[in-house]
């Protein structure tokens, strides 16, 4: 099935940025009377489509008359409309609209950044909240993406998570929807398929924290054995204070509130995490089932290799894992297993936190323990690259796959730590840099990661220290 799709950008010059996108697709998809044409998502988690203007179809006969109904909800919470055609169609279809960006609403702070939004330079979203598409989802398109930023100042660019400019690919269409776009004065750094894309004046360095994190890709790309797709990290400017991001289809949105001071300390760990996440995967089925290896491999990876690259200095390596695997011994919830953290992980943010640090202690742990077990022929990454040859790895692959790489059985040590019973952390473990001391800790009950709210009680914990 094609679907070309064409943007069409349109500048206002007073406000400096895009104030309307003219969208058109053409497909060679034909459809019967009564067969839904087209859908759009209405709502994902609470966002809108953007404001729209009635799209037209068109065939070879002239326009085709629709009919709209909506579906049952998707994942409960993706709300969709279609457009059923009535009458057949011939050859290819053309669809044409024109959206607007969306105006956040008085007030409003929210995330995920799914939401096509403009600020001074031009417009940023993702595909969800502006594109029509092919009905089925898991579909798979031969997809291209024609700019035409005529209507937009000299020097300005469209780019995509899966290409830069004009582009043409094999694409699932949840890719197409679950990937951004970005369009009018954008600033880049570009090194091979990696980049990084922001428009006017940042909180940070641009340029530099644009290198590093290149470069942090093409090595942990490497790592991965990844099969040679792009990455690109957007950034966007929130009309509202605080910042996070949004993972989507090979990229990363990233955004910073007005006002917000932001190191390049912190983005470089945030990313190198949100980074990890294009490759280890475990089926979390039941929720909570894989939730702690693929955090896990996110939060240790994300300390370990740029320490190992030389880009995180060994003291504030330290510092990161105090952090990260520290604050385990400090959560209150640290006794529940990891299905019972799996039922409590939207209602609760403490239990939202825990199976990252109880991930990043476990594999730190196995990591050392493989080293030693195989004279260091072997490490977790090992285990780590076996479960990427499949296709939607599980709990039961790890500890199949894991002993035969170790050559020691996995069960004990992981049937241990789902029910929430870890050992003390490993002295080997991070390249056995590091002296892991035993100290008291207060309990920490706040929700928000970095906020703090002690109570009065006391707890064994950890302290990495560098070791000298
Ligand atoms: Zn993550």
């Amino acid at each position: 099935m094609r679907y070309a799709l064409s943007l069409r950008p349109q500048w206002d010059a007073a406000a400096g940025t895009v104030s309307a996108l003219d969208v058109s697709i053409r497909t060679d998809r034909t459809v019967k009377t009564g067969e839904d044409l087209a859908a759009r998502i209405l709502s994902i988690v609470n966002i809108p489509f953007c404001p729209m203007e009635p799209a037209s179809f068109t065939d070879r006969q002239g326009p085709i008359p629709v009919e709209t109904h909506r579906g049952a909800p998707e994942m409960s919470f993706i709300y969709r409309e279609f457009y059923r055609a009535c009458r057949d169609t011939e050859g290819e279809t053309c669809i044409r609209y024109r959206i607007t960006p969306r105006v956040q609403p008085e007030g409003y702070r929210s995330s995920p950044y799914f939401d096509l939004v403009a600020e001074k330079g031009g417009i940023l979203g993702s595909g969800t909240t502006f594109l029509l598409h092919p009905p089925a989802l898991d579909s798979t398109a031969d997809f291209s993406l024609s700019w035409n930023l005529s209507g937009l100042p000299e020097g300005s660019r469209g780019v995509w998570s899966l290409g830069a400019g004009d582009c043409r690919r094999e694409t699932a269409v949840n890719d197409i929807l679950f990937s951004a776009y970005m369009a009018g004065k954008v600033n880049a750094i570009e090194e091979g398929k990696a980049g990084f894309y922001w428009f006017a004046e940042t909180p940070f360095p641009a340029e530099e924290c644009a290198g590093e994190i290149t470069r942090l890709f093409h090595h942990m790309s490497r790592l991965f054995h990844d099969k040679g797709g792009d990455y690109r990290v957007f950034t966007r400017r929130n009309h509202f204070p605080g910042g996070g991001g949004t993972a989507l289809t090979r990229s990363y949105i990233y955004a910073y509130g007005e006002g917000d001071r932001v190191t390049i300390e912190e983005l470089q760990a945030l990313l190198a995490h949100e980074m990890v996440h294009n490759w280890p995967t475990m089926r979390d089925n039941p929720p909570g089932a894989g939730t702690w290896y693929v955090e896990g491999s996110a939060e240790y990876y994300s300390t370990l290799i740029p320490m190992e690259m030389g880009i995180c200095s060994l003291e504030r390596t330290a510092e990161i894992i105090n952090e990260k695997a520290g604050s385990y011994y400090e959560n209150p919830m640290r006794g529940l297993s990891n299905l019972e953290l799996g039922k409590r992980y939207w209602t609760d943010r403490r239990c939202q936190r825990l199976p990252y640090a109880r991930g990043i202690l476990y594999l730190s742990n196995l990591d050392a323990a493989i080293r030693r077990a195989t004279g260091g022929e072997k490490t977790l990454l090992d285990i780590e690259l076996a479960l990427l040859q499949l296709p939607d790895p599980t709990a039961e692959d790890f500890i199949r796959l894991g002993g035969e790489i170790a050559g020691f059985d996995l069960r004990p040590g992981y049937e241990a730590m789902c029910r929430g019973e870890l050992p003390p952390p490993d002295p080997d473990a991070f390249g056995g840099k590091f002296t892991v001391t035993p100290c008291k800790v207060k309990l920490n009950n706040a929700q928000h990661r970095g906020d703090t709210e002690l109570l009065d009680e006391e707890a064994d914990g950890y302290r990495w220290e560098v070791k000298r």
